[in-house]
């Protein structure tokens, strides 16, 4: 039997509009990954979950603000995400290291096999970023990968950085559809 796992990616209040590293209309992801849990109800959450001084905010050298501080309302899942996760991952624990990826530093991908998952479909924030690294390392690990373009959102630091990023992505193999054509797919 062959199981689908949906992961939602980084779906946390500082990355959503008022947050402090807000992904522009970053919001628009969470009803695209309600729907896609309705069909694919096995849902991981992953989240960035630094301590206070983590070595990808600029006062210790790094590119960013701070932002999803463990203990902080900013760390937080949207709560429509939280109430639909089986499992979260947390990543960018480590101080001193730094993690786009929900493989990176976690057991993600053995607990995935564990229950049987062989194929992923990804949505989340931010598009040029944690979903890029997620999904190219989801691919990488052997998943049959899809990313659904409704469901995702760019940061642009750089003009075209998610259009780039997409290209990317199709250029390794990953799946991009949009949530109709998922549908029509599923229900051929
Ligand atoms: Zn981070």
């Amino acid at each position: 039997m062959s199981i689908t796992a949906l992961i939602a990616v980084d779906v946390q209040a500082d990355f959503l509009p008022g947050g402090l590293l807000a992904v522009p209309s970053g919001d628009l992801v969470v009803a695209p990954l309600q729907a896609l849990a309705q069909r694919f109800p096995l849902v991981v959450a992953t989240r960035d979950f630094h301590p206070a001084h983590h070595a990808s905010f600029e006062a210790q050298g790094g590119p960013w603000p701070p932002h999803c501080v463990i203990g902080t309302p900013g760390a937080r899942l949207h709560p429509a995400i939280d109430a639909l996760a089986w499992l979260v991952i947390s990543k960018g624990t480590d101080p001193a290291v730094d993690a786009y990826s929900g493989f990176d530093g976690t057991r993600l991908a053995e607990m995935l096999r564990a229950v049987g998952v062989h194929r992923l479909v990804i949505g989340g924030l931010a598009t040029d970023y944690c979903v890029r690294a997620t999904a190219l390392a989801a691919q990488k690990e052997g998943f049959e990968t899809a990313v659904v373009l409704d469901a995702i959102r760019a940061v642009d630091v750089h003009a075209g950085d998610g259009e780039q990023t997409l290209q990317e992505m199709r250029s390794a193999g990953i799946s991009l559809q949009t949530l109709a054509e998922m549908a029509a797919e599923d229900t051929r």
